[in-house]
């Protein structure tokens, strides 16, 4: 599928400070938005229906699958995630740029169906501070955390079919990295004809 807008995909293994840096950089780039999900899993915290998921229910869930309401669904961690069209199909046929913050499985089967979406894997600097930030973190206990650290280790394993590698040693560098693979993206001759039409018009480029 062939869309105007620029579609990216950010996976990285639970710890590696990928919602974190996602923020960020929404924060400084008022032209990217990101793509709600519909989870099956509860809320946490503050979470707001609408705001960080869409919370539904199984036979909710069940129903979108059926229906073929996702691009992409899985299932990480006992629950299931998906990315429903709605919530990405209008935005990129008018031009914008979506971030989808999901996880490796979900990111594979995008670039199936998007074969121009970049696919961005977030890397820890080691095992070892791996593991501190989920200590640190302090939400798991240490048989969830030894469960997560398993499961980054298959994550970690697919980074080779990712378009990009971001090593979240230092914050500021890894943000500075995805605002660059963004800016790149942008530059491509296909962005660049739909940003400046004025000037492709006047140097009769298509
Ligand atoms: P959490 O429950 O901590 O918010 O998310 C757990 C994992 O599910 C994270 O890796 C997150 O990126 C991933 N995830 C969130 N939304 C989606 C989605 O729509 N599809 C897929 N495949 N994974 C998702």
């Amino acid at each position: 599928m062939e869309y105007a807008g620029n579609l990216f995909v950010v996976a990285a293994p639970s710890g590696a400070g990928k919602s974190s840096l996602v923020k960020a950089l929404l924060e400084l780039d008022a032209r990217l938005a990101v793509s709600v999900s519909h989870t099956t899993r509860a809320p946490r915290g503050q979470e707001q229906h609408g705001r960080e998921y869409w919370f539904v229910d199984n036979p909710t869930f069940d129903a979108m699958v059926a229906r073929g309401d996702f691009y992409e669904w899985a299932q990480v961690h006992g629950n299931r995630y998906g990315t429903s069209r709605q919530a990405i199909e209008a935005r990129l046929q008018a031009g914008e740029d979506v971030v989808l913050e999901i996880d490796f499985q979900g990111a594979l089967q995008i670039k199936q169906l998007f074969a121009q979406a970049v696919l961005i894997f977030i890397l820890p600097p080691s095992w070892e501070e791996l593991r501190q930030r989920l200590q640190r973190r302090g939400e798991d206990s240490p048989e969830v955390i030894e469960q997560r650290m398993a499961n980054a280790r298959v994550e970690v394993a697919q980074a080779r079919q990712f378009d990009y590698i971001v090593v979240n040693a230092l914050f500021e560098t890894a943000l500075f990295d995805l605002k660059t693979i963004v800016h790149a993206q942008r530059l491509k001759y296909l962005a660049q004809r739909r940003s400046r039409p004025a000037v492709f018009g006047a140097l009769q480029l298509n």
